[in-house]
């Protein structure tokens, strides 16, 4: 994966850099939005991850000049977690945004995510075993079976579907499936796994894993693998 980095904090920065190199991406810093602009204009980038507040030009205004002319994915970094910079940010033609601080592990997800859906146009269906989930009907079966699902409980589903075998937090499922920052209130994502669990872990091995003290993951274990579910 090759990407910009359009960020200002030099530890952040250089946290950003050490991950994202560790993990085989290719890496271009600019430190300030006139940098920025410029490098992202220039080159072709599988993803640009932009601050929003920057020295010169801030990332409101790269990504407009950038959307003017390309199409380039882009993860906006904020740390004022207020409803009108998201708004905003994906009203301007940002594709994913992430309020700081974040985790790294989360925004490698979405950065996986996104260049997914870049490269190749989202499937009509989520596969998981035996588990089927049709996005455009937004009906789930199991072994054949109908799973009747709310609005919540499927679009939960789909989150953890789109990232199978991947762990994913509390606090990012509240964000993405809720669209907003739980904090302490991650009570509501707790209940919502365990009713999502009740209607599609029925029959079947388990697909819905909770691991402790970090998230959860939905895939198929092979048979006899180490399980440490908890409830
Ligand atoms: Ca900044």
């Amino acid at each position: 994966m090759n990407i910009l980095i359009v960020e200002d904090e030099p530890k952040t920065v250089d946290y950003l850099y050490r991950g994202l190199t560790e993990h085989g991406c290719t890496v271009d810093i600019a430190r300030n939005g006139i940098d920025g602009r410029h490098l992202a204009l220039q080159n072709n980038y599988d993803v640009v991850v932009l601050d929003v507040m920057l020295p010169g030009l801030d990332g409101f205004a790269v990504l407009h000049e950038l959307r003017a002319v390309k199409q380039t994915p882009v993860i906006m970094l904020t740390a004022r977690d207020s409803i009108e910079d998201r708004v905003r940010g994906l009203g301007d033609g940002a594709d994913d945004y992430l309020i700081k601080p974040f985790s790294f592990l989360e925004l490698l997800a979405r950065l996986q995510a996104l260049t997914r859906r870049n490269r190749a146009q989202e499937p009509l269906q989520l596969v998981i075993g035996d588990l089927k989930i049709d996005l455009l009907s937004r009906k789930a079966h199991r072994a054949g079976h109908r799973i009747d699902l709310t609005a919540k409980e499927f679009a939960l589903l789909v989150a953890l579907a789109r990232r199978e075998g991947q762990i994913l937090s509390k606090t990012s499922i509240a964000e993405m499936v809720w669209d907003m920052n739980f904090d302490s209130n991650t009570n509501v994502v707790e209940v919502a796994i365990k009713r999502l669990r009740s209607k599609i872990d029925v029959t079947g091995p388990r697909l819905l894993h909770t691991i402790r003290g970090m998230g959860y993951v939905l895939e198929l274990r092979p048979e006899g693998a180490a399980t440490d579910d908890a409830e």
